[in-house]
């Protein structure tokens, strides 16, 4: 018989539960845990974010703290809640003192994110300032160049539409970045929409004329 766990269950979880263990960078010694991501795992939108904070840190879930009050009252904006949506970050740890996120760490730790989203197969991603829109777009421009400009993009296998959002915690201190963050996260319905297969229309024959009626004038 063999001794290796076969494991039935969610692979997303079989997933959170690989990476709970990671020491792949340095930020492995000052956590108190990973925070791997919360929500639904069969998400249409998933959210990607920086990383961890203090509070995150401390009840391994994504945005609890501030930037996650305004989230859920955006999402709720829409008709959305936590439920209905994948929360991720881009680093699983925190970086100590909520510094930034350092080349190296991204670099170690971006394949987890890469497989979540292959994992979750979301039609929208919206990352949620510069970090996850670097990441993801693969390309240099900073948010406030691409907030709300969405473009079709290959993550991993998967063609997903990614859509650059202003980060709710630079959102919370900045009224006109807040104003700027809630018109961009009203078009998401649009967009979830929009990115779904259209459903196939079938157009009707028009009915020929009867031969009496053609010779009426
Ligand atoms: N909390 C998170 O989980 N991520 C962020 O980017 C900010 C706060």
């Amino acid at each position: 018989m063999s001794a290796v766990p076969v494991d039935h269950g969610d692979p997303l979880e079989a997933f959170g539960r690989e990476t709970a263990g990671c020491t792949r960078c340095r930020l492995a010694q000052g956590r108190t845990q990973v925070v791997f991501g919360a929500g639904n795992p069969h998400a249409d939108l998933m959210f990607v974010g920086e990383a961890p904070g203090f509070h995150e840190d401390k009840q391994g879930l994504p945005f609890v703290g501030q930037a996650g009050k305004l989230l859920e009252k955006l999402l709720a904006g829409i008709g959305l809640s936590r439920q209905d949506v994948y929360i991720a970050n881009v680093l699983k740890c925190r970086p100590p003192g909520n510094r930034d996120p350092a080349p190296d760490e991204i670099e170690a730790c971006e394949s987890h994110l890469f497989r979540q989203i292959e994992l979750i197969e979301p039609v929208v991603v919206a990352t949620l300032g510069n970090f996850a829109t670097k990441l993801l777009s693969g390309r240099p421009l900073g948010i406030t160049r691409v907030h709300g400009q969405e473009q079709q993009t290959t993550i991993g296998s998967r063609s997903v539409l990614l859509y650059p959002l202003y980060h709710p915690a630079a959102a919370l201190y900045t009224p006109a970045m807040l104003k700027v963050l809630e018109s961009d996260f009203a078009r998401l319905p649009g967009l979830l929409g929009a990115a779904e297969p259209a459903p196939l229309e079938v157009v009707a024959e028009p009915e020929p004329a009867p031969a009496e009626q053609l010779n009426l004038f």
